[in-house]
């Protein structure tokens, strides 16, 4: 059976692990190098701090593998801090794994919308919940990166071979349809 790996330094790791486990896919946790080293097919990089997980895996000597493993091909799905960790371009911050051929622009709602949710189309999914806390969005995207979803006149959801990237945070409600496309990626 497939296992999905989810990064696990810091952030809304166990939230990802609950959605794995209510689809039936079995995961591990990704906490020090030496896990680097166990079966997996596919990897989450969750919401949190996109400074602090970039400087955790480069510390715990696991930056390098994850990078190689997602340019080998392995699919990859990034939420809100993870889409920062996977942007070649990030306003506001550090680029970090640079392999996904957009621009992510930091705490781009400003303070006032700091946290908020709003409904849209995310891909084929229509009427997608999307819950964003001091997220990021896309500024730029360039082929062949292509737009899954827009809020606002933002790009907020992306798609680029193995790579999937939102601004929001799927994990964080009820509904499972992008972690179910995600396992189907
Ligand atoms: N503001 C965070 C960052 O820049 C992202 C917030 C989140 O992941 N909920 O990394």
């Amino acid at each position: 059976m497939e296992k999905c790996a989810v990064l696990a330094v810091q952030g809304a790791f166990a939230e990802h692990e609950k959605s794995l486990s209510r689809l039936g896919c079995e995961y591990i946790e990704l906490r020090q190098a030496s896990d680097m080293r166990k079966s997996f097919d596919r990897l989450i990089l969750p919401g949190g701090e996109s400074t602090v997980m970039g400087k955790l895996t480069r510390e715990l000597g696991m930056f390098d593998e994850l990078k190689s493993l997602i340019t080998d091909g392995m699919p990859v799905f990034g939420t809100c801090a993870g889409l920062i960790l996977l942007a070649k371009s990030v306003d506001g911050g550090e680029v970090h794994l640079g392999t996904m051929d957009i621009s992510a622009k930091r705490n781009a709602y400003g303070r006032q919308l700091g946290s908020f949710s709003a409904v849209t189309k995310v891909g084929d999914i229509p009427d997608f919940p999307m819950v964003f806390i001091r997220a990021p969005y896309i500024s730029e995207l360039s082929a062949p990166a292509e737009i899954l979803a827009e809020w606002d006149g933002k790009i907020v959801a992306a798609r680029e071979k193995n790579m999937l990237a939102t601004a929001f945070h799927p994990e964080l409600t009820d509904d499972l349809r992008i972690h179910e496309m995600f396992l189907k990626m």
